[in-house]
């Protein structure tokens, strides 16, 4: 069924399968430039077959007509298989994305708390299914029931491969929906053991599909299948702007978590080092590979220089390297083609006046692998790339404001919306700020830190729809009324 270390099938309706043209394509460890698998590159055949599977399961299997509860049971099941191999999938995520160990085992065990939190939330649909509705008119009396949608097609990025998968797959699970999943082909292997802990979990054929292979070819078959009802979508504006031209074709839901360029105001009443420390978690961790990366600083000009320096002198200090190693604290990005365009990006802003303060080069001693320094970025024109795009890398841009008009003009002058932060010793000026921020997610006295319980996702260009929470839940359920009419009376209309 699979070679000695990874999955090399495609799991569609309960069957693992070999792509019906038995294509593949390279899988690269980016610590060291290897190729460690052959991974199966589905074509749109097998990309019909497993959105026909979903369709079947959903149209004709138990899965949407079970009770939350039964439902509930599989999601657990699956998140106890998660956790049952958890220092496995968290060194298979290593080699595969590149991030440091703990950093894939703290997103190993959120994946399974996601899937424990969804059957929670389905338990739930068990005991609110219905909901009256007050009619002014008293002959009839009328309920909303909440259904799941159908059939969901889910794309995810490669910066976080099996937590991605599972804000997908596991509210929609919960919800009753059938899924087929398209991971990044940059990194497809846990969503492929996702699907062995599913099919260990005995989840009924063709409720979870994972076809891997490429955005071009299996991604846009599974965007264009009239047989989809929703397209759930992470990545990158020009794709997801792509899945939502699909969607509109056919009417299909659809939600989208797209990029940001996050901001993170820091008022010269705070502690220097918690500052510090938040931007650096907000724009190293994961390499700053992170859609609310923390990649636009801006201190108020008490604090700026101090600030920078010390951000600069701690930036130095982080230890990088292959994340299986002890104490390493930056990996490298997740391929040649993203260390390329962030080099060209730091290269543009140094161009347009930006002073490099730290960083901007491959790290020396390593000829291979896909490293580049932390980088901090000052003098950035407003009007530069580096300035309004995000590098999708650990680069942050730091700039210094006056006072909290201009902190919140220089923040919200963005297309983007998807996090925010703010950091001052007054609480009041704090909740004043947040209140002022045109973003999704806003950070007070912190950055980043994410919850399954509560809101994801974006304002403006940076996307439509929220994750996580019930709201991740919402994505996956239609609402439907049923009215009744009580009256002992005829309608009277016609029959007089
Ligand atoms: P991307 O190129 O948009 O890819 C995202 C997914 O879409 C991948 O699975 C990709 O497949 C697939 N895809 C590409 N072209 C497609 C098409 N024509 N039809 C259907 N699917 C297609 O983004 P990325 O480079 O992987 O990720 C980086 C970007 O994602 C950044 O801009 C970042 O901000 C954003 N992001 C946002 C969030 C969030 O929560 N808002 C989270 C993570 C990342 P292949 O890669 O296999 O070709
Ligand atoms: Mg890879």
């Amino acid at each position: 069924m699979r070679n000695k270390l990874f999955i090399n099938k495609l799991y569609i309706n309960g069957v693992w399968k070999y792509p019906v043209h038995g294509g593949t394509f390279d899988v690269i460890n980016p610590a060291t430039e290897e190729v460690i698998h052959q991974a199966p590159a589905a074509s749109e055949e097998d990309v019909d077959e497993a959105v026909r599977a979903a369709r079947n399961a959903f149209d004709q299997g138990p899965w949407p007509q079970m009770s939350g509860r039964e439902r509930a049971y599989y999601l657990r099941a699956i998140a106890n298989g998660i956790r049952a191999k958890l220092s496995e999938l968290a060194r298979i995520e290593v080699i595969d994305n590149g991030k440091p160990l703990p950093e894939a085992e703290w997103d190993i065990g959120d994946a399974a708390g996601c899937f424990d939190y969804y059957a929670s939330l389905a338990e739930e649909l068990d005991e609110n299914p219905v909901e009256p509705i007050a009619l002014a008119d008293g002959r009839f009396t009328s309920k909303a029931v909440r259904e799941p949608l159908g059939v969901a097609g889910a794309i995810i990025p490669w910066n976080y491969p099996l937590l991605m998968a599972a804000w997908k797959v596991a509210p929609a699970l919960a919800a009753g929906c059938t899924v087929v999943l398209k991971p990044a082909a940059l990194t497809s292997l846990t969503a492929l053991e996702l699907a062995a802990i599913a099919d260990e979990a005995r989840l009924p054929p063709g409720v979870l599909n994972v076809v891997t292979g490429s955005g071009a070819k299996a991604g846009q078959a599974l965007i264009d299948h009239p047989g989809v009802d929703k397209l759930a979508f992470t990545g990158s504006g020009p794709v997801g702007s792509t899945v939502m031209a699909a969607a509109a074709r056919d009417i299909k839901r659809v939600s989208l978590e797209l990029g940001g360029k996050s901001p993170f105001i820091v008022f010269a009443d705070s502690d220097i080092e918690k500052a510090v420390e938040w931007i650096m978690f907000g724009i190293f961790w994961n390499q700053g590979q992170v859609c609310s990366a923390t990649s636009r600083v801006l201190v108020q000009e008490a604090l700026y220089q101090p600030l920078l320096d010390r951000l600069a002198e701690e930036s130095r200090k982080i230890k990088i390297g292959n994340g299986l190693e002890e104490g390493v604290l930056l990996g490298p990005l997740v391929s040649q083609g993203q260390l390329t365009q962030v080099l060209a990006g730091i290269d543009e802003a140094r161009r347009d006046g930006a002073k490099v303060v730290t960083g901007g080069n491959k790290p020396a001693g390593f000829d291979k692998g896909y490293f580049l320094e932390p980088t901090v970025l000052a003098d950035v024109p407003l009007d530069s790339r580096a300035w309004t795009e995000e590098f999708f890398g650990p680069v942050v841009c730091i700039k210094p404001f006056t006072d909290e008009v201009e902190a919140i003009r220089l923040a919200n002058d963005s297309r983007f919306g998807l996090a925010a932060a703010v950091m001052s010793a007054d609480d009041e000026r704090c909740e004043r700020v947040a209140a002022k921020l045109r973003a999704g997610i806003v950070w007070i006295n912190c950055s980043q830190p994410t919850f399954t319980e509560a809101p994801w996702g974006g304002y403006k260009q940076s996307g439509i729809g929220r994750e996580l929470g019930r709201w991740g839940l919402d994505n996956y359920l239609e609402t439907k009324q049923i009215t009744r009419y009580t009256s002992d009376e005829p309608w009277g209309w016609y029959l007089k």
